[in-house]
């Protein structure tokens, strides 16, 4: 139900957790961080309140510049530790808002391709078709286009992938989402209150939009890759 991500130059796991905090109010069931560090993806999760996911992360602390966290309201698939986000598959990892309304045709066609899925939710067939995209040859840009011409319904994205350990992409058609700028680093957040902590400089995603964030540099593209301009806007939402 809510999201967030940074990619920069200082760790992120304990940021995600607070920025995450800030989207509460919006009610989730269970919650997720997933980072990249020394070329390597993890993530922890936990069912229930983030104060879990807080205990987990103590445990078993989770290093790295990039990384994407996640609320979840359930929609498909009971609110357990294995249907929370991120889903990874083969290197990449992903965060939903929304419903994949075509998955379980998706979920079919990567099934008889191979795909062997590990949990009841709709979003893991993003994070399936992306990672069978990859393995077929396409670039993780060229495979984020074309999962996004394959997947109908709402959806606020956010995508890590193993083998590009600065890099951040999103999308949006349906649930908010804003991009927010820093310096040295760059912000994702399902709205400008999340963002709040980091940023005050933000830009609304709108539909059929997607972005390409590194530590210097947001690019955002429109439905066919076309580079686009959207307004920059100063928050006004308290710190
Ligand atoms: N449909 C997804 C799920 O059930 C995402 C739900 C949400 O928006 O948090 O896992």
């Amino acid at each position: 139900c809510g999201i967030v991500g940074i990619v920069g130059n200082q760790p992120v796991s304990e940021r995600l957790v607070d920025a995450l905090k800030r989207l509460e109010y919006r009610g989730y069931d269970s919650a997720g961080v997933a980072t990249i560090h020394d070329g390597v993806l993890e993530r922890r999760r936990a069912e229930g309140k983030l104060v879990n996911l807080e205990t987990r992360l103590r445990g078993e602390p989770l290093a790295g510049l990039t990384g994407i966290a996640h609320t979840r309201w359930a929609t498909h698939g009971a609110p357990t530790e294995n249907n929370a986000h991120p889903h990874f598959t083969d290197g990449v990892a992903v965060v939903h808002n929304g419903i994949i309304e075509n998955f379980s045709e998706l979920k079919d066609q990567l099934a008889a391709a191979g795909a062997s899925f590990q949990t009841q939710t709709d979003t893991e067939v993003v994070a399936q078709l992306l990672a069978k995209l990859i393995r077929d040859g396409m670039s993780q840009r060229e495979a984020m286009q074309a999962m996004l011409r394959r997947v109908t319904g709402a959806y606020a994205l956010a995508v890590i992938f193993q083998d590009a350990p600065g890099t951040i992409m999103a999308a949006r058609s349906g649930p908010p989402l804003a991009v927010g700028f820093g310096k040295g680093e760059m912000f994702l957040g399902s709205d400008a209150i999340a963002l709040s902590p980091f940023t005050n400089e933000i830009t609304y995603l709108i539909d059929g939009d997607w972005a390409v964030l590194t530590a210097n540099s947001i690019e955002i593209l429109d439905h066919d890759g076309k580079p686009v301009s959207r307004p920059r806007q100063v928050s006004v939402a308290a710190a």
